[in-house]
């Protein structure tokens, strides 16, 4: 077979960060493209490859046998050539508290579309039919500046279902920074495009449907979820947020070291804008989109201001615009969306991040991803397959 002509991937591009990299692994893997990247997060104040990044070439070069040369801890350039992605049962330490969630992240959309392991024997149609996955990731859970475990459970994987793509998270054991020893399994079942399901469109934003405010500690006083929880609701109430849409949780968690988390599950209904509260609350109706707002615990901050910073978090989303997707969502859904098919939805904001992501994927991808904000939702973000 010809040799494909490596791409180059300049990492300083955009926003320049560990984003760039897991995204080319991912593209490279699924169109068969070979990557150079350089200038690996040149954006940042330590460039280079950090443990988490290269967890990520590790795994990707794992599911599809690759041929790489130049990844270590603080390289600046990697060229990674791929092979066909096999499914199987996976198993990735990254041996620090780096986000477990990026690295999964890296290698999901590789495994959707993966080939069983027996794919040699097989005729075309039944290559993806026992092709499911299983991968366990050791590291962190709970990380500062990326999606925690309980934000993939509640935003990303039910939004990956309403493209037809099945994942299943268990969270087996949290992890904080410094210590990680975190523990996710994830459950991939192959992606077959169905004939005749509608184009993907996430774009009027209806009723509020409900907050569920969630608060968990591990190896800390449970006293903190309780003050967290009632700060944050107090918060949403002065804002006029109906108390009936509101529910608490609160657990311990299991795991090595400590850590706190408080996150909030917002639901809204889709499409009809004037549905009544009490309607809402009521029907049955199960088209719906869910928000995840996370903070972590710090050492030198009040459970009470960390509540009232979730909450802050919710009434910038709910009051600052209608659209129905935020920030993180936004640059999350993209490359799924790219392999999907394409669609439409609204987001609250573009971050550089979403911007670096929509370049990437042209790069690699027949799409085009556009951003229109002078509607009055936000900002309509379609992808064009
Ligand atoms: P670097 O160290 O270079 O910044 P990184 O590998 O840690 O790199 P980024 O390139 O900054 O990460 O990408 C972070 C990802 O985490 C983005 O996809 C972003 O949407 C997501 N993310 C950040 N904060 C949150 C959050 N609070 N909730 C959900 N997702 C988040």
């Amino acid at each position: 077979m010809p040799k494909i002509k490596p791409l180059t991937i300049d990492g300083s591009t955009g926003e320049g960060g560990g984003q760039i990299v897991r995204s080319a692994l991912t593209l490279s893997m699924l169109t068969g493209t070979p990557i150079q990247v350089r200038r690996i997060r040149a954006g940042r104040a330590k460039s280079g490859l950090m443990r988490q990044h290269l967890m990520c070439v590790q795994a990707a070069q794992a599911i599809c046998n690759a041929e790489v040369s130049g990844a270590a801890l603080g390289s600046d350039a990697f060229s990674f050539t791929p092979q066909a992605v096999r499914a199987g049962d996976y198993h990735f330490d990254i041996g620090s508290a780096g986000s477990t969630s990026l690295v999964l992240q890296t290698i999901l959309p590789a495994l959707l579309f993966a080939e069983s392991q027996n794919a040699n024997n097989q005729d075309a149609d039944n290559k993806h039919s026992d092709a499911s996955s299983t991968v366990t990731i050791i590291g962190g859970t709970h990380n500062p500046l990326a999606p925690t475990t309980d934000f993939l459970q509640h935003a990303f994987v039910p939004l990956l279902a309403k493209l037809g793509m099945q994942v299943e998270i268990e969270c087996l054991q949290a992890g904080f920074a410094p210590i990680g020893g975190g523990a996710i399994t994830a459950r991939i079942t192959p992606f077959l495009r169905r004939a005749g399901m509608p184009q993907f469109n996430l774009t009027e934003r209806g009723a509020l449907q409900s907050i569920v405010l969630c608060a968990s500690v591990l190896n800390l006083d449970y006293s903190i979820c309780t003050r967290e929880l009632t700060s944050a609701k107090a918060s949403l109430l002065e804002a006029n947020i109906d108390e009936v849409l509101m529910n608490t949780q609160s657990k311990r968690l299991n795991g090595i070291g400590e850590g706190n988390t408080c996150f909030a599950i917002v639901t809204h209904q889709l499409g009809d804008k004037n549905e009544s509260k009490t309607t809402a609350k009521t029907s049955n109706r199960t088209d719906t989109h869910q928000e995840v707002f996370s903070l972590l615990g710090e050492k030198r901050s009040l459970a009470e201001n960390i509540g009232k910073r979730l909450a802050g978090h919710i009434r910038r989303y709910l009051y600052d615009t209608d659209a129905l997707l935020d920030e993180y969502l936004t640059d999350q859904l993209l490359l799924p969306l790219a392999l999907a098919g394409g669609g439409a939805f609204t987001a609250r904001v573009m971050s550089e991040h979403s911007k670096t992501q929509a370049w990437l994927i042209a790069q690699f991808l027949p799409v085009e991803i556009r951003f229109d904000s002078s509607g009055d939702h936000g900002i309509l973000v379609q992808v064009i397959c």
